[in-house]
């Protein structure tokens, strides 16, 4: 066993409001510069939905960037320094700059001196407006929101009327919620594998994965490497750049800029303890069914005197410990297993998680119109959001730990509403759902 320590993050998705706060305070602090315009560290997405950038989750075409060996290591594809030099030259696994989005820039005249028009205007995606053709996909990473459940009907013969009408015929099967991302810092990540130049790095003391812009060359393996598709290259200065999860702010005890200025009080940041030696068998685990487990299995009982013993034998400081016994992440992750890694099957061990929505229409669910389960509370199968969409985000598809953590949601909201409304909450109602009372 060889303990590390790594500040983790989850993120209440229940909470999210989609405000794109935390997207433009980490802007004006980390990417407010010249060659950095496209680029969102941290950035809000409208799911379903493809995302920024575009159809960063088909892994179908950008796998020529990376590939597992059976050790669950994850190494350039076609490895060996010949083939990755070949490849700089003609990386065809990159996003283009239409996958991100054209930077621009106001016309403050216009927008200040133009007459009042009749109709307010409507907002369509940039090829329609510059004219272009629909051979590529067309989307921004919010652009779906407007056609809620329609937004699969994209093609050469875009019909926004059509369209429209659609969705207001569709309306109420629909769904959408809201996926902040940013770099997963991860325990096996791609990045630091897919580096030829061996500039990226993953700190020991923290697990935060940085850059060393010294030693960058542009070879952009990493862009191409990252699954997530969070490293930007910087135009200007030629060199790769990440969230750097507001190191110098850890460093002085202070939340990372997105976590402090969250409007919905969404992110927890917390310190959790793994064993390094169990990452190549978790990220080698061959059935995805298996992955969120073998995920969690990584990580180690903070209140295990033997746990105690060897991170102090493996240079972990004391207050280190402390944080990870008293860390949001550990609770919501690994007891009451609530939160879940983005994308487990990526195998790159993800250190961001998430609190998957619950998103049932209170209103209907108060009117008896969503099914109760045997506690009274609603059923989870008959949520807005299905249990399938979020499995496929949160777990390679594996349905009962989603369903789990639902019903611990609902059970812990029953019982916090009940006892601020000052009535005694259903007897065992978080017994129910196999949690203690607080
Ligand atoms: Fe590297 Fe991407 Fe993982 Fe961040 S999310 S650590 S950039 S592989
Ligand atoms: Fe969601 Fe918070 Fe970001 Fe607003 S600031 S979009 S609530 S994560």
């Amino acid at each position: 066993m060889k303990i590390r320590a790594q500040v983790a993050m989850v993120l209440n998705l229940d909470k999210c409001i989609g405000c794109h706060t935390c997207s433009v305070t980490c802007k004006n602090v980390w990417t407010s510069r010249k060659g950095m315009e496209y680029a969102w560290f941290n950035n809000v997405e409208t799911k379903p939905g493809l995302g920024y950038p575009n159809d960063w989750e088909n892994q179908e075409r950008w796998k020529g960037g990376w590939e597992r060996k059976a050790n669950g290591k994850l190494v350039p594809k076609q490895g060996g320094r010949f083939a990755v030099l070949a490849r700089i030259f003609a990386n065809p696994f990159l996003p283009e700059i239409d996958d991100y989005y054209e930077p621009f820039t106001f016309d403050y005249e216009n927008l200040q001196t133009a007459p009042e028009l009749p109709t307010a205007p409507v907002a369509r995606p940039i090829s329609l407006v510059s004219g272009r053709t629909m051979d590529k996909i067309e989307s921004g990473p919010n652009w779906e929101e407007i056609l809620g459940g329609e937004f699969d009907k994209r093609s050469k013969d875009y019909n926004f009327e059509a369209i429209q009408k659609d969705i207001y015929g569709q309306f109420e099967n629909t769904f959408m919620m809201y996926l902040p991302r940013l770099c997963e810092h991860c325990l096996n990540p791609t990045c630091v594998a897919s580096c030829p130049s061996g500039s990226i790095y993953k700190r020991e003391e923290d697990g935060i994965v940085l850059i060393d812009q010294d030693k960058c060359r542009g070879w952009r393996m990493c862009v191409s490497g990252c699954p997530y598709k969070k490293i930007y290259y910087n135009w200007v200065s030629g060199k790769a750049e990440k969230c750097t999860f507001c190191y110098p702010r850890i460093e002085a005890g202070l939340p990372t800029v997105c976590s402090e200025t969250c409007v919905g009080r969404i992110r927890y940041l917390g310190v959790l303890l793994y064993d390094a030696d169990r990452i190549s068998q978790a990220a080698g685990t061959e059935n995805p069914q298996d992955l969120y487990q073998a995920q969690l299995d990584v990580f180690l009982d903070p209140f295990d005197p033997e746990v105690q013993r060897q991170a102090q034998a493996d240079g972990i400081p004391a207050e280190w410990v402390e944080a990870a016994q008293k860390s949001p992440a550990y609770k919501m992750a690994v007891e009451w297993k609530i939160a879940f890694p983005l994308h487990p099957e990526y195998r790159t061990l993800p250190m961001v998680w998430y609190v998957p929505p619950l998103s049932p229409i209170t209103a209907h669910a108060n009117a008896g119109a969503i099914a109760s389960s045997a506690n009274g509370l609603p059923d989870v199968g008959s949520l807005r959001i299905p249990v399938r969409y979020l499995a496929n985000l949160l777990t390679a598809g594996n349905e009962p730990p989603i369903v789990t953590a639902l019903e611990r949601m609902m059970a812990m909201r029953a019982w916090f509403r009940a006892r601020q409304l000052g009535e005694p909450p259903a007897p065992d109602l978080l017994a129910s759902v196999g949690l203690d009372e607080p």
